[in-house]
């Protein structure tokens, strides 16, 4: 048997990009399966799970923005988007027998249930993996701040951030064989660095209520639940 998880309460966050797969924009079923049984694996461990997805496969408000469109509303339809990649997580969840809720920071009472703090937490408990979804409902931000901020008002142990690598590096590993990955880093290090991370916003505010931040690869098989049990490669933010 494993040992018990270092974290009763996690929050995942993962990008809309990690919903495309091979392709170039949306959702790619066989990709949103694979990480759904990822979570479904962690699941098992008796974590209790959060978590929050981004909608860059689908639309960004500052691509809108640039193209002339009012920056309120191209953040309304990336937060739109958020939802639509949550309910794809959901029903990928459920068919694998994972009871999931989604929760949007923008009520939507047809599509799911709006978020209310206590409501949520009642979830988690119960076992219910829980998405939140339009990020905080609110213009100028990004998911990674509503991750964040979701995180915790959840009391969230820490926020794992899954990416295309296994953690923070000082140059891009993808074009320099020599970059050196880091186990752990300070928020101010990150602040001061630029190192691409989250936004600044979020990363303060994870700072300022010392929540961790814990990058790793959402690629490799059975990453997630190992990441959470401290094993494979990773780097902590903290
Ligand atoms: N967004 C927003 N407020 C929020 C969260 C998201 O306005 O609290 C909008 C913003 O336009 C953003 C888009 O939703 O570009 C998609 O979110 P994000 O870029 O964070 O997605 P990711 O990069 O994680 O896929």
């Amino acid at each position: 048997a494993n040992a018990r998880p270092a974290y009763d309460r996690i929050l995942l966050k993962i990008s809309g990009e990690a919903l495309m797969g091979p392709g170039q924009f949306g959702l790619h079923p066989p990709t949103v399966e694979r990480i759904a049984r990822e979570v479904k694996g962690l699941a098992a461990l008796g974590v209790e799970i959060c978590m929050v997805i981004g909608g860059g496969n689908i639309f960004r408000g500052l691509q809108g923005s640039a193209q002339g469109m009012e920056r309120t509303t191209a953040d309304y339809m990336g937060m739109l988007a958020t939802v639509m990649n949550a309910l794809g997580m959901q029903a990928a969840l459920e068919s694998l027998g994972v009871s999931t809720r989604v929760l949007s920071a923008i009520p939507m009472a047809q599509v799911c249930e709006p978020y209310i703090r206590r409501r949520a937490v009642r979830h988690l408990e119960k076992g219910r993996v829980v998405i939140f979804a339009a990020g905080t409902g609110n213009p100028y931000f990004t998911t990674d701040t509503a991750a964040t901020l979701r995180a915790t008002e959840m009391s969230c142990g820490a926020i794992f951030k899954g990416t295309q690598v296994d953690g923070i590096y000082d140059s891009d590993p993808k074009t320099n064989p020599d970059a050196k990955r880091y186990d752990r880093v300070t928020y101010d290090e990150v602040l001061q660095r630029n190192l691409k991370v989250m936004d600044a916003a979020a990363i303060a505010l994870a700072r300022d209520n010392a929540l961790p931040i814990i990058v790793f690869s959402l690629d490799a098989p059975n990453g997630l639940a190992g990441v959470v049990q401290g094993r494979g490669k990773f780097t902590t933010v903290e």
